[in-house]
């Protein structure tokens, strides 16, 4: 239904429900599913594996180097749980050595 809106799940203010961004805070997805980094299936907070493909959903975040549950940000220090390919600089999320557009080895900063 266009301009039905729903509480942004990081803020709390209102979104349009086909925005990919907030407005408000500027976070990703504010009030889709959690999608497995994967397989896109969603998911939920909390789960430690996909129900569709198995890919374990707790991740290292290399930014504060803690474990986080793997959605859009991490949990401990808030930063989007995404890497850039270092040539093609498609954003992905960090689920392999290698950029799932061209195949180049993806330099995941680890603290
Ligand atoms: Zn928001
Ligand atoms: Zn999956
Ligand atoms: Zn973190
Ligand atoms: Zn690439």
């Amino acid at each position: 239904m266009p301009g039905y809106k729903h509480p942004c799940k990081y803020c709390g203010k209102l979104v349009s429900s086909d925005d990919n961004m907030c407005p408000f805070c500027g976070k990703v997805n504010p009030v889709g599913d959690i999608r497995c980094p994967n397989c896109r299936s969603p998911i939920e907070e909390g789960q430690m594996r996909c129900s569709h493909c198995g890919f374990a959903l707790q991740t290292i975040c290399f930014v504060c180097g803690k474990t986080t549950f793997f959605g859009d940000y991490c949990q401990n220090c808030g930063q989007r749980l995404t890497v850039f390919c270092p040539k093609c600089k498609v954003e992905q999320p960090p689920i392999g050595e290698k950029c799932i557009k061209c195949g180049k080895p993806l330099k995941i900063r680890r603290k």
